[in-house]
């Protein structure tokens, strides 16, 4: 079985929601390293991943996207602001998305066909999103996490691939929801990011286990910064300190451990998307 690796790619300022684009200038840029740094571990495995770059990095480093792309990853969007999807307008998203189109198209010469929200930001509030995606040239969407958080989660979604469509609209996107686990009847959030710092690597282990025996594909997620446990420590509000800044230096070896344990490539490979 074949699970697939995504990276959000965003610089460790741009994930924090109190931060918007508007204050981005002020922090320092640590991408070139940190992407540096995940696609040494890939290689280290011999692994294709996705990577869902922001439309601003693809603007300012085209070179890495290039070089991301040149080294047979798949180049996916993460919008170009990280926004929440939900603090949008359809047209305001509409842009978000056209705009990382360009930019990741102007690096590499294609478009993305597959996005996954800022913060997992897609929720029942905003179903028109697939609509804008599925017009702007994406045909898979990996934003829902079944699952419950205080920022995000759609705890009643299907766990698995199934298909999406805006309410008004015969358009249709493939959802491919992040990785969760059962314990109990509830969906534990397993996919990666905070969660996979926090728990032992056991719990991922038995997760991903958990997933291949139903005969699925797990989807995992990490962020380049959770791979630099040296990043400018800021003031932020307690709970997202606690979520940001907890155990980051065990990343990289559970990683190692993750990509031992299990096969893994891209989201067009793992569920034959074409791309
Ligand atoms: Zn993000």
């Amino acid at each position: 079985m074949v699970n697939a690796f995504t990276i959000d790619f965003e610089d460790w300022y741009q994930g924090l929601e109190i931060h918007k684009i508007d204050t981005w200038h002020k922090f320092e840029s640590r991408i070139e390293r940190n992407c540096q740094k995940i696609l040494e571990v890939l290689k280290a495995h011999d692994v294709k991943a996705t990577f869902f770059v922001l439309g601003f990095l693809a603007e300012k480093y085209p070179h890495l996207i290039k070089m991301i792309h040149d080294l047979g990853h798949e180049v996916g969007s993460h919008g170009y602001s990280h926004s929440q999807v939900f603090r949008l307008t359809p047209e305001q998203f509409s842009s978000e998305i056209s705009r990382t189109n360009e930019a990741v198209h102007k690096a590499i010469g294609k478009t993305p066909i597959g996005f996954r929200a800022p913060i997992f930001s897609i929720i029942s509030e905003c179903y028109w999103a697939f609509d804008v995606l599925a017009k702007n040239g994406i045909r898979y969407d990996s934003s829902i996490y079944p699952t419950f958080n205080y920022r995000y989660g759609m705890i009643k979604a299907d766990r698995f691939r199934h298909e999406r469509s805006s309410t008004d609209s015969n358009r249709k996107i493939i959802e491919l929801p992040v990785a969760t686990a059962t314990f109990m009847k509830i969906n534990l959030p397993v996919g990666g990011g905070a969660y996979f710092r926090a728990w032992p690597y056991g719990v991922t282990r038995w997760a991903f286990h958990q997933i291949n025996r139903q005969g699925r594909p797990g989807i995992f997620y990490v962020h380049p910064w959770e791979l630099d446990p040296d990043q400018p420590k800021i003031d932020l509000p307690k709970r997202l300190s606690l979520t940001h800044y907890h155990r980051l230096s065990s990343t990289e070896k559970k990683l190692h451990r993750l990509l031992d344990d299990f096969q893994f490539s891209s989201m067009t490979e793992v569920f034959n998307l074409g791309y």
